[in-house]
C-alpha cells in the first residue's frame, strides 16, 4: 500500500501561520543552548520547533538589575533563580507561503524559560 500523503519533512514549505502549541516551549526547552558571550548578553541558539531553521536570537537584556540599583523592596519576593520567560518566535527567512509582507519567520511563537545563573 502506498500512502498519498505527503510526508511533511519531505521538502513541501509549511504555510506561514501564526500558531503556538505547548509543545513548542517543549522543544525549545530541550533543543536551545543559551550563551553568555558577554555579562548581559545572552545569545539563545536553537532550531524553530515548528519549521527547525536554526536561529540565534540575541538578548540583549536591559532588564538585569545591578545588583544596587533596584529597589531593595523588590527583595521581599522570594528568586530562587534568576528565570526570564522570554517570549519567542520564529524569525527564520525560509520561505512560507502565505506570509504577510515584512514579516519573517513560519508564524510559530512560544515561549522559552531562560534562566541566567546568578554571576
Ligand atoms: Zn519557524
Ligand atoms: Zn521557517
Amino acid at each position: 500500500m502506498t500512502a498519498s500523503v505527503p510526508s511533511p519533512e519531505d521538502g513541501e514549505p509549511l504555510p506561514y501561520k501564526e500558531v503556538t502549541d505547548e509543545a513548542y516551549a517543549r522543544l525549545a526547552a530541550g533543543s536551545f543552548t543559551v550563551e553568555e558571550p558577554r555579562p548581559g548578553t545572552l545569545i539563545l541558539r536553537g532550531p524553530c520547533p515548528r519549521c527547525r531553521a536554526p536561529m540565534e536570537i540575541p538578548l540583549v537584556s536591559g532588564i538585569v538589575r545591578s545588583p544596587r540599583a533596584a529597589g531593595e523592596r523588590l527583595r521581599r519576593r522570594p528568586r530562587p533563580q534568576q528565570e526570564t520567560v522570554e517570549p519567542m518566535m520564529c524569525t527564520c527567512e525560509d520561505d512560507h507561503p502565505n506570509r504577510p509582507e515584512g514579516r519573517y519567520g513560519c508564524g510559530a511563537y512560544w515561549t522559552l524559560t531562560v534562566s541566567a545563573g546568578p554571576r
